[in-house]
């Protein structure tokens, strides 16, 4: 089975895509082979159903161009730091044996992407222990970056996504029960009331240090590491 250079992991399908779906779309078109794993359905969510959602994901998937997406299918609102669930996340890194590794930013307003955050950097570390199940073998993660969903602060990498930007934005669209309130029985939620709008306005804001019309912010806990600048 191949490997990936790239594993991105979200709570929720959606969140990979709003925090990095521009870098995502560049990277695959340089030909790294990026994927993202999903750790819930979103079954908690207000629209849409997991069949709707598990379709979105997969059109979001096809515009990106990802070389894999999978879902762990663990309880929406139920994301506890639990021995299980560190496993099951260190057998997907073990498994795809990335060179880098993505999280949603260690602070943000809704609770499973903090809890997210917090599972993945369990499992990167675990996931480079040998006597950790060793009945897989071990996988060090080269670098982890922390990407915004709700909440941002200074970013300490940035990557230019003006170019493609529009993907970006068709990969967000494919949630359509999620963004826009359609059915009989949609409600309205933050994210049909201009979010998309948001995440763009947020983009374009981290754009503007470098004077990009529009950038992804990422966060590190490391320094970046460089042998020469
Ligand atoms: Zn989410």
């Amino acid at each position: 089975m191949e490997t990936l250079d790239i594993l991105i992991f979200g709570a929720h399908p959606d969140d990979a895509e709003i925090g990095m779906g521009g870098t995502i779309a560049k990277h695959t078109a340089a030909g790294l082979r990026v994927g993202i794993c999903d750790l819930t359905l979103a079954e908690m969510s207000s629209n849409g159903t997991v069949e709707s959602r598990k379709k979105e994901a997969e059109a979001a998937a096809e515009v990106l161009k990802l070389a894999m997406r999978s879902n762990l299918e663990m309880p929406d609102r139920g994301l506890y730091l639990t021995p299980e669930h560190v496993e099951r996340i260190v057998l997907e890194i073990r498994k795809w044996k990335p060179r880098l590794v993505f999280a949603p930013y260690w602070e943000d307003r809704h609770p499973d992407h903090i809890a997210c955050s917090k599972l993945v950097q369990e499992a990167v570390f675990n996931a480079k222990l040998r006597r950790y199940m060793p009945e897989v073998p071990a996988h060090t993660v080269g670098e982890s970056y922390f990407y915004f969903i709700n909440d941002i602060v200074e970013p300490g990498v940035m990557v230019n996504v003006t170019d493609v930007y529009e993907q970006k934005t068709a990969a967000l669209r494919a949630y359509r029960t999620q963004f826009e309130a359609v059915g009989n029985d949609a409600v309205q939620t933050p994210l049909t009331q201009g979010y998309l709008e948001r995440v763009e306005a947020r983009d374009k804001l981290l754009g503007q240090k470098r004077s990009l019309p529009f950038a992804e912010g990422f966060i590190s806990k490391l320094p970046y590491l460089t042998e020469q600048f």
